[in-house]
């Protein structure tokens, strides 16, 4: 009996050698030493059996133990940093392909509000971003529509529920430029701003119509300002953006925050007035509107309009960028599509 047990040891100790657990692994709890041991137990009576079977499973035991002990030391991982681009613990190959940044390039839209703020910088405006939610005051009331004026109909846009509106044109900031421009009159300088900003229509979207464009406002004030300060503006603004010299033609029109009111209409940059299909034949472009601002937008702002005289006008910037680069639709501005953005990159 006694040499059986000593047996066990002898297994223990072979088994339990360190280099062999590590090269052998968990095979060795099916070893034939181990198993060797099993078959003694068919020689024995019951109680030596229980007895026996006992010690030759507490073997087993503590070499599993071992064996998981020896498992966890070696899952450790390398240390991951966690602001690495990428996993450096995966093959370079399986790194995900980070895009070059010369895939992007600039909106044409943004490009050119750039080019045309440029030249009004040059001209002594300031630029103040419109606002993409305003409210009633200076959507409307502000700008002298009064409440319920049929006016109103011609800018039919957003409104939240609780009121807010998403404004149809960027006249939405005049008042504030004109109460802040104030102090500037009794300086003794002008109220000069140009007020680019993004506007919004409930429109039946086509070629020439979006819902969504960009609009650039301006405003000029101060004494005896009158409509050929207007039109010598803005001639200089449209040669110098288009490198050329220009017709600018008015024609009247109606604005409640102008009076007079005109539309401006200029001579196509492509056909020098032939006729072509940019201008449908006729040779002549209606940019936008104008006119001198009404007494009432003045006085709402806290401006004396016996002394004080200005002029607004406001044009849609996709249609000025349309015209420079002979894009036909305005829909491929907010399509977002690459063949038509990298022409421009
Ligand atoms: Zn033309």
């Amino acid at each position: 009996m006694d040499y059986k047990y000593s047996q066990i040891q002898e297994v223990a100790s072979k088994l339990k050698d360190p280099e062999l657990l590590k090269t052998k692994g968990r095979a060795i709890l099916r070893s034939p030493e181990l198993n060797g041991l099993f078959s003694h137990l068919k020689e024995m009576d019951a109680n030596n059996r229980a007895e026996f079977g006992k010690e030759i499973n507490n073997l087993k035991t503590e070499l599993t133990e071992i064996l998981d002990n020896m498992e966890n030391e070696s899952i450790q991982l390398d240390p991951i940093d966690v602001t690495a681009p990428i996993d450096k613990n995966v093959a370079s190959d399986k790194h995900p392909r980070l895009l070059n940044s010369s895939h992007g390039s600039k909106h044409p839209l943004m490009t050119e509000l750039d080019n045309i703020l440029d030249i009004f910088y040059r001209m002594g405006f300031t630029a103040l971003e419109s606002r993409q939610v305003d409210d009633d005051f200076h959507m409307f009331e502000s700008l002298n529509f009064p409440e319920d004026h049929p006016a109103r109909d011609d800018y039919d846009t957003f409104m939240t529920t609780t009121g807010l509106i998403a404004p149809a044109h960027t006249s939405t900031m005049q008042n504030r430029v004109l109460v802040d421009g104030k102090k500037l009159l009794d300086e003794g300088s002008p109220i000069a701003s140009v007020l680019p900003g993004r506007v919004f229509r409930n429109e039946d979207v086509d070629a020439r119509h979006g819902h969504t464009f960009y609009q650039v406002e301006g405003i000029y004030v101060d004494k005896g300002i009158n409509t050929g300060h207007l039109i010598s503006t803005f001639k200089t603004f449209l040669e110098e953006y288009y490198s050329q010299e220009m017709e600018l033609i008015l024609q009247p029109f109606y604005f409640p925050f102008t009076e007079p009111s005109f539309e401006f209409v200029l001579s196509c940059p492509f056909c020098q007035k032939n006729g072509c299909n940019v201008c449908s034949y006729s040779g002549w472009i209606e940019l936008g509107g104008c006119g001198m601002i009404h007494p009432n937008v003045l006085k709402m702002a806290g401006i004396d309009s016996d002394i004080y005289t200005g002029f607004a006008w406001g044009f849609g910037v996709d249609r000025l960028v349309m015209m420079k680069h002979g894009i036909e639709d305005i829909r491929h501005f907010m399509a977002g599509k690459l063949e038509f953005l990298r022409q421009f990159s």
